[in-house]
């Protein structure tokens, strides 16, 4: 039995999205991500599955989460870049350990780029 709670705690609360010229927009992660569903009630998301792999870039965690109001069965996908060799020209840029955030259907059909967390 995976814990649920622990499945949660994997989540980040928030995703930003860049805005162009305006800085960063925050948006919860606690809601449903499927088409025509307005679920924000995190009492009504329940994640369910985790799934993790790397290649040599990249770390992927795909937590299942299943919407209690539509139904329906959403993936968050997160993808974290690996460390990359700092640019020795300009020393001030800061390696930047971001990750993205992807929802992806039951089917994992891309439902778009959610944000950077
Ligand atoms: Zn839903």
């Amino acid at each position: 039995m995976v814990d649920q709670e622990d499945l949660r705690f994997e989540i980040p609360s928030y995703a930003f999205i860049a805005l162009a010229r305006r800085g960063m927009e925050k948006i919860s992660l606690d809601q449903c991500f499927l088409k025509n569903c307005d679920n924000q009630d995190p009492e009504l998301l329940e994640p369910f599955k985790k799934e993790e792999y790397e290649d040599d870039k990249k770390q992927v965690k795909e937590i299942y989460i299943k919407c209690k109001k539509c139904k329906g069965i959403f993936i968050l996908k997160l993808e974290t870049l690996k460390r990359v060799a700092k640019s020795t020209k300009d020393k001030d840029e800061d390696v930047l350990s971001m990750g993205m955030v992807y929802a992806l259907d039951e089917k994992k059909n891309n439902l778009g780029h959610i944000g950077y967390f």
